[in-house]
């Protein structure tokens, strides 16, 4: 029966509004101008640069370095938004330590790379803060495209194809537009409302209507779509969720990270938002990582996140995982989950066994066991498309696609996390619907 972080159970209220804010306050505070100049005088400006060819939307990273040296933030914030319209989210989200900072000649030299991501913030806030908008929507060209799914790629489709005078509607089951910008990434990564006011920054640029609350395969069919329009583009992201399949996963206190995360995006106070004093978080990727942290910034006691391989094998990166680790989340490896205890149906503990390759490299369990009292266990083991594809063919659980991003039907592209070939990243998702956009205009200018 303790109090604040101690508190029995799964509970509100367990840190002073002092504290909370202090936990969801920026991850990564923005650089100021001199901060900013500093940063961009350690580029080395590199021809073919390394950066560059590895960031998925091709920004010219070594020019808009130059700009922010040359005091002209906007300029570069235009050599951004030119490649990637969702630059300000990016420069938020992004694992830039395994993309353009990783490929960085600074890092490779001192192990310190340029800090690319903070510079594409400076820029790209400086645009946004004064509403600088580069592009004009293109001449009218009478033809017209229905966008399913109104996170990253879709948005980013939506805007190159007003780019091109084409006339979009986005259809969205959600109430709110953005995605998993909205309703997924880590609060402490997109605080003050960051998602809808880039929402309102990319439409700003006008032929794009949205209707929220409309969901394919409910209110409207894919083949009516295909009739009613001239092309499709489809960005629904994986809405499903995997289930844990282990005894006692319906008791109270067993729920979804993925639920769990978009109740704090939601929140308007967390201070109101449950969680338990001992929390579990089964899974290895950013998803298990995000609602660790947010479980122990939420005033958790103890959070430990436990994931079947090993820690080479965790699909969260060596930053996130060091994240974790410095905010107190335990991880633990070779475990996986056998079984929830519970008393009076909620959740007292779980059971896990541990878990080994065996010769020919298959992960097995050992037969050994352990557990681990908790009062509420997340689970976060992957998400899943949440349609059957209406009609397109699917390859491994997502839509396929062309390098165009085409799918099996006509006129209908995809793109983002639904789609096969991406890695799950917001700016996999911009860079396959920006392209998509520019095949959907070959096509319907063709
Ligand atoms: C918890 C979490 C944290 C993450 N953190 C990061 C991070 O830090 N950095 C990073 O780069 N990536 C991160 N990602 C991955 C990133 O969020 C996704 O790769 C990206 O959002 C994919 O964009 P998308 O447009 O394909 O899909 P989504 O963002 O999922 O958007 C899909 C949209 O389609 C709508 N929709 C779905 N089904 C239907 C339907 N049937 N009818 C109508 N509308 C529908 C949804 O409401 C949603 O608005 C994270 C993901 C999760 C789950
Ligand atoms: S690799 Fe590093 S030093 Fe070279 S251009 Fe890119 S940011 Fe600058």
């Amino acid at each position: 029966m303790g109090e604040g972080t101690l508190k029995d159970g799964i509970a509100a209220g367990r840190l002073t509004p002092e504290q909370y804010a202090a936990n969801f306050g920026d991850l990564h505070p923005p650089l100021d101008r001199h901060e900013a100049f500093v940063e961009a005088d350690r580029c080395y400006f590199c021809y073919d640069a390394p950066c560059q060819n590895a960031c998925p939307t091709s920004i010219d990273i070594p020019l808009f370095i130059r700009e922010i040296l040359s005091d002209n933030p906007l300029g570069a914030a235009e050599t951004i938004f030119e490649q990637n319209i969702l630059g300000g989210m990016c420069a938020r989200v992004c694992p830039t330590e395994q993309l353009c900072e990783e490929a960085c000649v600074r890092e490779a030299a001192e192990g310190k790379p340029v800090r690319i991501g903070l510079l594409q913030r400076y820029a790209t806030d400086a645009a946004m803060s004064t509403d600088t908008q580069f592009f004009t929507r293109g001449a009218p060209t009478g033809k017209r495209v229905a966008i399913v799914g109104a996170g990253p790629a879709g948005l980013a489709c939506a805007h190159r194809l007003s780019m091109h005078g084409h006339d979009v509607t986005i259809f969205d089951g959600r109430e709110k537009s953005g995605g998993l910008n909205e309703y997924g990434i880590a609060s402490y990564k997109t605080p003050g409302g960051f998602a809808q006011a880039e929402v309102d920054y990319v439409t700003a640029i006008g032929g794009i209507s949205i209707e929220h609350g409309k969901l394919l395969g409910e209110h409207f069919s894919l083949a009516s779509l295909a009739q009613d329009f001239d092309a499709v583009f489809l960005g629904l992201g994986l809405g499903g969720v995997n289930a844990l399949r282990a005894d006692g996963e319906d008791a109270d206190g067993v729920d979804n990270a993925i639920d769990f995360i978009a109740d704090l995006r939601q929140a308007g106070d967390v201070g109101t938002l449950p969680v338990g004093r001992r929390v579990v978080v089964i899974g290895g990727g950013m998803t298990a990582v995000d609602a660790a942290v947010q479980s122990k910034l939420l005033g958790a006691d103890e959070v430990t996140m436990v994931y079947r391989r090993g820690k080479a094998q965790m699909n969260a990166s060596e930053f996130e995982q060091d994240l974790a680790a410095s905010k107190g989340v335990t991880i633990r490896h070779w475990l996986a989950p056998r079984r929830v205890l519970t008393a009076d149906g909620k959740v007292t503990g779980i059971e896990l066994g541990y878990m080994a390759l065996d010769a020919g490299g298959s992960l097995k369990p050992t037969g050994e066991l352990t557990t681990i009292a908790c009062d509420q266990v997340l689970t976060a083991i992957g998400q899943t498309l949440a349609t059957d594809g209406e009609g397109v063919t699917l390859a491994g659980g997502k839509i396929e696609v062309d390098e165009e991003g085409r799918t099996s039907m006509a006129k209908v592209w995809a793109g983002g996390d639904c789609a096969t070939g991406g890695d799950d990243l917001t700016v996999t998702a911009v860079a396959e619907g920006r392209d998509a956009a520019e095949g959907i205009n070959r096509y319907l200018m063709g």
